[in-house]
């Protein structure tokens, strides 16, 4: 666990360019990083295929 870190060495470095976050925008230095990052988050997401139930071959299922 790496949440037993003191307060004062909560502030780290922009995952995205690397400069100081701040309070604000926390753990990113600036609004736009942090939509760069959520970005991201979405375009990783979509490359996880969503199962629809309607796709299910229902014959592929054990019967009774
Ligand atoms: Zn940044």
């Amino acid at each position: 666990m790496t949440d037993s870190q003191k307060p004062e060495r909560r502030m780290r470095p922009c995952p995205i360019c690397s400069k100081l976050s701040t309070p604000g925008n926390y753990p990113f230095c600036s609004d736009r990083c942090a939509k760069i990052d959520l970005n991201r988050w979405f375009t990783e997401g979509y490359t996880i295929p969503v199962v629809e139930t309607d796709d299910i071959d229902e014959s592929d299922l054990p019967g009774d």
